[in-house]
């Protein structure tokens, strides 16, 4: 016997479906969005459709943007020849609100991780090499500081030191296994500060 209506199982089925979201909380949310007016829902169902159909990366540094390119890259006061690779974009937020960075961001959109098998053709690896091909004098390493983290910077360092790129690490101020996003401003300040050449 199904406990709900089939429309109710499917809204569920997919709430539970996205990050961080388990059953019970697909479960009230459903309950909520049911008992939202009508109007209400068409907003959230219409927005989630437009940043679908309209938010795209950035053709250079691969963040999120509704242009071409993202509002860093196309500030002209931002240094262009410094990158700092990120694991994604959560972590470029984490970095801009520091104030501190001039630089600009190269996303990877994930990490190198064999145990669930992302390889490095599976993250934006080979547009950074590509951008390193041009006017860059340093690539600032700020992946997380877990395993994966830690293989893709030093898989990145191998690949980009011989174009005669200076590459740096964030210090280790940054506690292990600690995802970016969550860590204050000010540990982040330090640890782009103290970052050392690998
Ligand atoms: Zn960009």
């Amino acid at each position: 016997m199904e406990l709900y209506s089939g429309y109710i199982n499917k809204l569920v089925d997919e709430l539970a479906g996205l990050p961080g979201i388990g059953g019970k909380s697909a479960q009230r949310l459903a309950f909520h969005i049911i008992n939202l007016p009508e109007e209400r829902v068409a907003r959230l169902a219409s927005a989630m459709t437009a940043a679908k159909a309209n938010v795209r990366y950035c053709k250079c540094c691969y963040t999120l943007t509704d242009n071409e390119l993202c509002p860093i890259c196309s500030d002209d006061t931002r240094d262009k020849k410094t990158i700092m690779v990120v694991e994604n974009v959560r972590d470029l937020a984490a970095y801009e609100k520091t104030g501190k960075y001039r630089g600009v961001y190269h996303v990877l959109h994930g990490a190198i991780s064999p145990m669930i098998g992302i390889g490095p053709s599976d993250i934006k690896i080979k547009e950074l090499v590509e951008r390193c091909g041009g006017d860059v004098d340093e690539v600032i390493l700020a992946t997380n500081s877990s395993i994966e983290g830690e293989t893709t910077a030093m898989y990145i360092s191998k690949l980009i030191k011989p174009l005669g790129v200076k590459v740096t690490r964030i210090a280790s101020g940054v506690p292990v296994g600690g995802d970016l996003e969550y860590i204050d401003e000010v540990t982040l300040s330090r640890a782009l500060d103290g970052r050392t050449e690998i």
